[in-house]
């Protein structure tokens, strides 16, 4: 009886096993395909100076707009890219666009504009990725201090030499460089001072609690003034009410983005946006020169 059991309990593990991985593989092939197709776009949520309120750039996020199933989230391919070997060609495929697009919105007069764009760990290890970055920018004509690279606590958490020149000659470019999720890791926080860095992210999940939980918020203060003394800037993501918005702003946070502001849109609609503060501003500033 107890050997039958554990034996069905083999079998239907070997199943969902088997069935799991045959459901990684036709994704993969349909991933494979939506590059190929053009399945893909990028969003693009604003990121705004805390002092100015301005839009002085946006954060890049992945999508696929699959034929039947309808826009999918990247929390949901993102993996199975980097499983698959996929994420070189799909992350140089969304560095490419998000520098085009940004060269784009500078040349129709919003500039100066800044694109960030996530790296993942897989991605970073590639041998090819100075060579990819330096086409890209080459191609598009962007200029490199347009473009800021997020990186994960796991990709500087491997204090390797391959790492740190990889580091090197990347800001030898003239790229910015940044840390996502800032806080989240396990990484010990002597590679702030090793590497270098311009921007931490402050992940949002202590940003969604720091009005009503004392540690998140100490955390976020905490943050914040370690940065500034590192000389490195903050942004605060995942900002979603006016209470946290005020209370980052009290703390002398730089930069924030989220919800609050907009969510990430297709590249159109947030043309539209940067169109409207290049109106408005040209407006106030008639009012103040014309009066
Ligand atoms: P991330 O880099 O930390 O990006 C921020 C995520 O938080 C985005 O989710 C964004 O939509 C979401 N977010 C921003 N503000 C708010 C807010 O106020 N409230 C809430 N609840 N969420 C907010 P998204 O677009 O689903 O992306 C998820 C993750 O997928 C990203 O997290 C990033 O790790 C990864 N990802 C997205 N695009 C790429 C890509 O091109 N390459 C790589 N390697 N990873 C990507
Ligand atoms: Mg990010
Ligand atoms: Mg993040
Ligand atoms: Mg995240």
């Amino acid at each position: 009886r107890a050997k039958d059991h554990g034996r069905n309990n083999y079998q239907l593990y070997a199943a969902e096993m088997s069935s799991l991985s045959f459901e990684r593989l036709a994704l993969g092939n349909m991933l494979r395909k939506a590059l190929d197709h053009e399945e893909l776009l990028v969003h693009y949520q604003p990121q705004l100076d805390l002092r100015t309120g301005r839009i002085f750039g946006m954060e890049a996020l992945v999508r696929w707009q699959h034929p039947d199933l309808g826009l999918i989230s990247p929390l949901q391919f993102i993996s199975l890219a980097e499983e698959t070997g996929l994420i070189s060609p799909l992350g140089e495929w969304v560095m490419r666009t998000a520098c085009a697009q940004t060269k784009a919105w500078q040349a129709a007069g919003l500039a100066p504009l800044r694109v960030a764009v996530n790296l993942s760990a897989r991605q970073f290890k590639h041998v090819g990725l100075i060579d990819t970055v330096a086409q890209v920018l080459d191609d598009t004509g962007l200029e490199p201090q347009y473009l800021e690279l997020e990186l994960t606590e796991s990709i500087v958490a491997e204090n390797a030499e391959a790492t740190i020149a990889t580091l090197r000659d990347l800001k030898a470019m003239g790229i910015k460089l940044s840390i996502d999720d800032f806080g989240t890791g396990y990484s010990s926080l002597s590679y702030l001072k090793r590497f270098p860095l311009d921007l931490l992210k402050i992940d949002q999940s202590f940003v969604h609690h720091m009005t009503s939980d004392s540690d998140d918020a100490a955390i976020v203060t905490a943050v914040i003034n370690m940065a500034h003394s590192l000389k490195l800037k903050v942004i605060a993501e995942g900002v979603q009410t006016e209470e946290q918005l005020s209370l980052l702003r009290r703390q002398d946070c730089d930069q924030v983005q989220g919800n609050l502001f907009s969510k990430p849109i297709a590249a159109e609609e947030f043309g539209q946006l940067l169109l409207q503060q290049a109106t408005n501003e040209r407006w106030q500033h008639l009012l103040r020169t014309g009066s």
